[in-house]
């Protein structure tokens, strides 16, 4: 029985994705030639680099002052990377503090310059995201986490300034429509809403780069991945393949503002039942601050734990347990996630 897939990340493909992944593997479109054993300076493989490219650029609207780069590492890598190349010792970047991902890249950024966290929710276990804050005069940029995967928060509103936003995405992009100028850097690992872990997403606004002056070694470096057009080293080719075929069918469902409506649907039916079922509290404090991607929740009763993860077990709902750093369940409903598939596990919390 295929089973539906509520986890974190790596996480629930579309099916159709998942089909015509699997036949590049064994022949890329009749070529005679799998995905696997191509050069990544191959034309077929400079084809599916363009075509991805311009897919982020349509879907997001991304201009010609930004590049879009497909780098590894994961986002525990941008974490420094971005404070590499954009951050001076003696310059200050800030931070809202909302989760676990945060923190690693406050920890990270301290290693090159300065930090300022303007707010953090750490005290309450991140349990909502900080919305009073001042955000002072002088930050080289500002770094938020969109979607705290782990604690089950997302930003709603973004911070009004004209400071560039640097942005993990690792969990929401491509979920929603975004004001895109607000941002200079984004970045996500695509093992959520884009394809299978390997590749990092970075779109990053040209004009931020060469102002610091520490020596950058070549891979850690956006301008030299800029001009080889993320091949200046072999490039994840099989995980970009994947993330193109993801967009494409992003794009056939009606794009950002689609995918937009379909995860606001199926957030609400699920936060709904958690809000209605007396067996179930969500943990976020703030309902204002609740993750359209990753629902959190545990039994109002704990010793109803094990029971309620055996049923939906049972209902072919794999990976809702929560993350240890908060218990009880995580439900992960990115943008492959069927509407049907929240309405299999609030089926489930029903009859519970
Ligand atoms: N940021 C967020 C919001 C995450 O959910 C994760 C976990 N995938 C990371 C960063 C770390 O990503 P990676 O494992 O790709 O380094």
């Amino acid at each position: 029985m295929k089973k539906i897939n509520f986890s974190a990340g790596p996480a629930i493909l579309p099916a159709s994705v998942l089909e015509e992944a699997a036949d590049a593997v064994r022949d890329l479109n009749n070529s005679g030639l799998s995905i696997l054993e191509i050069s990544h300076r191959s034309k077929a493989f400079s084809q599916v680099l363009l075509e991805t490219e311009s897919l982020v650029r349509e879907l997001m609207g991304v201009g010609e002052e930004y590049a879009v780069l497909f780098l590894s590492g994961g986002a525990s890598t941008q974490f420094f990377y971005t404070a590499m190349n954009l951050l001076n010792p003696e310059e200050t970047a800030g931070f809202l503090d909302t989760g676990a991902w945060s923190a690693k890249a406050i920890k990270e950024t301290k290693l090159f310059g300065k930090v300022n966290v303007l707010a953090s929710s750490k005290e309450s276990n991140y349990d909502h995201i900080p919305r009073s804050y001042t955000i002072p005069e002088g930050l080289k940029y500002l770094h938020v986490t969109s979607n705290n995967t782990i604690f089950g928060t997302q930003i709603h509103e973004w911070p009004e300034t004209s400071t560039p936003l640097v942005a993990d995405m690792s969990s929401d992009i491509f979920s929603r429509r975004i004001p895109l100028e607000k941002f200079g850097i984004i970045y996500a690992g695509a093992q959520k809403n884009l394809g299978p872990a390997g590749v990092t997403l970075v779109i990053v606004k040209k004009d931020l780069l060469g102002t610091v002056e520490r020596a950058l070694p070549s891979m850690l470096d956006y301008r030299v991945h800029i001009k080889g057009a993320s091949t200046y080293n072999t490039p994840p080719v099989y995980p970009i393949y994947v993330m193109m075929l993801t967009l494409r069918w992003i794009k056939e469902q009606g794009g950002l503002e689609a995918m937009e409506k379909h995860n606001e649907k199926k957030a609400k039916l699920l936060y709904d039942e958690i809000d209605r079922n007396p067996k179930f509290k969500g943990t976020v404090s703030d309902k204002e601050s609740r993750s359209l991607m990753n629902v959190t929740f545990v039994c109002t009763d704990e010793a109803d734990t094990e029971r309620f993860q055996k049923e939906a077990t049972e209902a072919g709902c794999d990976g809702v347990k929560g993350h240890r750093s908060v218990g009880g369940f995580r439900a992960s409903i990115y943008n492959s996630m069927p509407y049907e598939g929240v309405e299999t596990l609030v089926n489930v919390m029903k009859d519970f």
